[in-house]
């Protein structure tokens, strides 16, 4: 993934200085955060489930390479095509070449994280072949030349109002906010690319290890329409994202859906299971699936594997405070939230690294995951990784260093409390500053921070009776 020019911090003060974005993006995860807990509380044996989901995961991650050479042989069986990718360089390549063999001039894709994650999109128009995003949100952000603000819905920072402006200057049509004009004017434009697109491409959700079979989720249908209109489907799947048997794949579906959107299921749950065979209608004559690797086989070994459990099913950006102030913009990396602050240092590198510092810890994301990932233990690991491999920035490996020294030391304690109680009686107001001088001053731009007690809680205990 490129580096952003701006830094994290830069990143978050343009979001904080944008209040109706921020206001957009609440609101929607809000909502979402808001169905899941009703989808949740409706649903028998959700902890079972859950917990059942996460045995499946770990199970699966813990023989991976099992699971995919029976997936890889189950898929060629059918008729399929295994490719493996190491990284984003050999998937762009072996899809632009499959479309260069095949004379493709207009690919339909789905929505897909990990094809952004590999920038697949600008490989392909660098070819000179047109893709088009199907997924309505997907679609938008591709028309307003912007990125995607969560995993689940790219869009969550616009408002109706900026979707109708996006389609009357890109669309030339007329000005509307209405959900149902839009959508029929997306409708319409799409169905012609539906038509004509040489090659569909896809994510994958779940691939099935004993069958083969790969699941894409979509409630706006395009994802059938993709795998199985266009001459050539080529998904691409993390090669993370297996569950060895159908049973299995029950299980994550009924807690994908209602940790995404509050569904009990989502509307198309697709399986397909190969190209088309002979004496059938429809389908794809061909069948190409990606199994990338991409940095996941050495999370795999680390001590941060677990993150590798996730169905990206954007449950933790949703109930994530931090997320809600800042959007997902702001992370600067396809995978944003709790989620993208522990997957995203590991997948992309250092410029990443600060992401895993913008939690509060406060442990929502945790409570709602569907398989039960520790994130804020991932968060806190991550962090103490960084700082054990001397990654964090020179000011926090300063002020760790100087805080250790102080409080390990009884003088040097005691004379910096004394020194910040006078500092608190000559500047402080009422009890509270209102601006931090130098590098502490990102704290107080958004809030005051107290001032010291005028008598520490050991003063206190050693006269209690003078005060
Ligand atoms: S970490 Fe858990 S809650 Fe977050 S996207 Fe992944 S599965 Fe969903």
């Amino acid at each position: 993934m490129a580096v952003t020019e701006l830094s994290f911090y830069d990143r978050i003060s343009d979001a904080l200085a944008k209040p109706e974005g921020q206001l957009a993006i609440a609101a929607g995860a809000r909502a979402k955060y808001d169905n899941r807990a009703r989808a949740m509380s409706e649903f028998p044996n959700m902890e079972f489930t859950r917990d059942r989901a996460r045995r499946i995961r770990a199970q699966t991650l813990s023989q991976l390479d099992k699971f995919l050479a029976e997936f890889a042989d189950n898929v060629e069986a059918l008729g399929g095509h295994i490719f493996w990718a190491k990284d984003a360089q050999e998937c762009n390549q072996y899809i632009n070449e499959i479309a260069r063999a095949k004379n493709v001039q207009l690919v339909a894709k789905a929505k897909s994280m990990l094809t952004e994650e590999i920038f697949l999109n600008k490989s392909l128009e660098d070819s000179g072949i047109d893709v088009v995003e199907t997924d309505l949100g997907e679609f938008i952000v591709q028309l307003n030349n912007d990125k995607p603000s969560h995993i689940i819905a790219p869009i969550l920072h616009m408002t109706r109002e900026d979707v109708g402006n996006v389609f009357k200057e890109k669309l030339n049509v007329p000005f509307s906010d209405d959900p149902a004009t839009l959508n029929a004017i997306a409708r319409a434009h799409m169905r012609e690319i539906f038509l004509k697109a040489d090659m569909g491409i896809s994510g994958v959700n779940f691939g099935v290890s004993e069958s083969g079979a790969i699941c894409l989720v979509t409630n706006e249908g395009n994802g059938r329409l993709i795998s199985t209109a266009p001459r050539i489907h080529v998904a691409v799947m993390g090669m993370e994202r297996l569950v060895p048997t159908l049973a299995d794949l029950s299980i994550m579906l009924q807690l994908l859906a209602r940790s995404a959107t509050g569904q009990k299921l989502s509307v198309y749950s697709n399986i397909l299971c190969g190209p088309r065979r002979k004496n059938e209608y429809d389908g794809p004559e061909e069948l190409h699936i990606v199994i990338l690797d991409n940095g996941r086989s050495k999370i795999l070994g680390s001590t941060l594997s677990e993150i590798l459990y996730c169905i990206r099913c954007g449950a933790c950006l949703n109930a994530c405070p931090v997320f809600h102030s800042i959007g997902g913009h702001a992370y600067g990396s396809v995978y944003p939230g709790p989620v993208g602050s522990v997957l995203s240092p590991l997948l992309f590198g250092e410029p990443w690294n600060p992401l895993p510092h913008a939690s509060s810890l406060c442990g929502a994301c945790k409570e709602v995951c569907p398989v039960d990932i520790d994130l804020p233990g991932l968060l806190l690991k991550s962090r103490s990784q960084q700082i054990l491999e001397g990654k964090s920035p020179l000011w926090m490996r300063l002020s760790q260093w100087i805080y250790a020294i102080t409080s390990c030391n009884p003088i040097l304690f005691r004379l910096a409390l004394r020194s910040g109680q006078v500092v608190s009686r000559i500047l402080a107001n009422d009890g509270w500053f209102t601006t931090l001088p130098g590098p502490l001053q990102g704290w107080s731009i958004h809030r005051d921070f107290p001032a010291l007690a005028k008598k520490s809680f050991r003063q206190l205990w050693d006269k209690p009776s003078q005060d």
